[in-house]
């Protein structure tokens, strides 16, 4: 992709997606001035502005730019309320969320379906029975597992399959397709009931490597691990389709401490690091990557990490740091 004709669309999105998006954003604006950035306002707050969370209109825009930078939207639990998150992910069509958790002696990559399964939309609410229907498809299954085993083929050559196949029939169709592909790929695979490989990850998370699992159970599963490096505020993912990408953390909006500067932005950090290696610039996501662990080995963390420094702060040191080591002015 060329660096001239890059454009960011950056979704703060509700609560601290309005602290830690811009400080991935200026990261990404340090690293290549060049691309453009264009903000569009999504969410919550958009609802009870005007209500209504996502326009047309800011689908359209979306699709205007090459990658979009995205905070997180507050999704309240009412029956007439729709997901933005969901919207933007079906009308672009991003089907694979990517979703790596590594640390010391240990790197996972949980590839989640990201349209269909239990998140697919079919569902009503009545006074005495609500019904979600979870629908897996052929198609939908085998273009997961096909970005899953792409993966595995890049890595260790390892793919494990999590589902619940022993009581969702669903889940029959969408283990048997992955078996499936990956003997045609010639990957080694196996595969785990998804709540004893919640258990086996947290145990032994250096048996994995890619993980491939329908959309609820990816949602969880990278809440879990999320545990292995230090909580939610510091995965990252991505949702790529044929023709759009989104980068975001794995967290939400977190109401109960936005505003507040103190929310870790390394999720959303990392997500900008993600979004330049799709861009091309592995060596400005390594280069994000470094900054982020020297900073933290100076002993500069956010309060989920038992630190003192505020989200604002811990971006400037970033920032300082990668003026310092990368040239970057
Ligand atoms: P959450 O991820 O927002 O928060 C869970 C817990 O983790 C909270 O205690 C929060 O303070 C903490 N946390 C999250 N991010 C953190 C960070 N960067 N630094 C420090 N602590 C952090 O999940 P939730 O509370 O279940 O959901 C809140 C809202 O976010 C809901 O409306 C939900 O629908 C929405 N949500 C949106 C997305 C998305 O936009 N992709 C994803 C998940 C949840």
């Amino acid at each position: 992709m060329e660096d001239k004709m890059t454009r960011v669309a950056i979704v703060d999105g509700d609560g601290i997606g309005h602290e830690v998006i811009p400080v991935a954003k200026n990261v990404l604006e340090l690293l290549h001035p060049e691309y453009d950035f264009f903000p569009v306002d999504v969410g919550y707050h958009r609802w009870e502005q005007t209500g209504c969370p996502c326009a047309d209109q800011d689908i359209a825009e979306l699709k205007t730019a090459d990658v979009i930078l995205f905070g997180a939207i507050t999704t309240p639990p009412m029956k007439d309320y729709q997901s933005v998150v969901l919207r933007i992910r079906k009308a672009l069509d991003l089907y694979a969320n990517l979703r790596p958790v590594k640390g010391e002696g240990f790197d996972i990559i949980i590839v989640r379906e990201n349209t269909e399964g239990l998140y697919s939309g079919i569902e009503e609410i009545g006074t005495d029975k609500a019904t979600t229907l979870r629908v897996v498809t052929r198609k939908g299954t085998e273009r997961i597992v096909r970005s899953a085993l792409q993966l595995a083929q890049q890595r260790t050559g390892r793919l494990t399959i999590g589902h619940k196949a022993n009581v969702l029939k669903s889940d029959v169709l969408f283990r048997d397709i992955c078996v499936v592909e990956a003997q045609l790929a010639g990957v080694s695979c196996n595969d785990r009931y998804i709540d004893a490989l919640a258990l086996d990850i947290l145990q032994h998370p250096d048996r994995y490597d890619v993980v491939v699992t329908t959309n609820i159970f990816g949602d969880i599963l990278s809440d879990v691990a999320s545990y292995l490096v230090g909580g939610l505020g510091l995965v990252a993912s991505a949702n790529i389709g044929d023709r759009y990408a989104l980068f975001e953390p794995v967290h939400g909006s977190a109401p109960d401490i936005a505003g507040k500067n103190i929310a870790n932005p390394i999720a959303a950090l990392r997500s900008a690091a993600m979004l330049l290696t799709y861009c091309g610039d592995k060596e400005g996501s390594g280069c994000i990557e470094t900054a982020i662990q020297d900073v933290i080995a100076q002993g500069i963390r956010t309060h989920d990490l038992g630190g003192s420094a505020g989200t604002r702060e811990f971006g400037e040191a970033v920032i300082r740091r990668l003026r310092k080591t990368g040239g970057y002015t």
